[in-house]
């Protein structure tokens, strides 16, 4: 279980996303449209406990898409159409972290892009 107090880690979840790396982007967006709970009004209602107002959009992110079942699907594709400019509760992340996330995302993909080209073919 992850604590949303604490600082993710970027590089881990970039990882983590590159199961998705070949999906094509309108299956991810089906997928998500089907799946995703705030698009069936299924936010929980109930707030999580305020004590601590530092990390309060960490655990916003982290409470409201606690029992969805795509949250790496919609955090994939929150990071391939919107990019830096990205901002809301994606994938169970505030906006301000899910930016530090995109530079770190992005260069991985990039040097998995690069690698790619220059063995002709797809990486495992
Ligand atoms: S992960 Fe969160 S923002 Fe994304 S579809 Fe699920 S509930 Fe909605």
């Amino acid at each position: 279980m992850v604590n949303p107090e604490h600082t993710p880690h970027y590089k881990a979840i970039a990882c983590r996303l590159d199961r998705w790396r070949q999906v094509p982007t309108e299956v991810l967006r089906d997928v998500v449209m089907r799946r995703g709970l705030c698009l069936w009004g299924l936010w929980p209602e109930e707030e999580p406990d305020w004590d601590d107002c530092e990390s309060s959009d960490r655990r916003l992110a982290a409470h409201l898409c606690a029992r969805c079942p795509v949250i790496d699907q919609c955090l994939e594709l929150e990071l391939r159409t919107a990019g830096a400019g990205t901002t809301g509760v994606w994938g169970a992340t505030c906006e301000d972290d899910r930016r530090a996330l995109h530079r770190v995302w992005r260069r991985r993909r990039h040097r998995q892009h690069k690698a790619t080209d220059q063995e002709g073919g797809p990486t495992s």
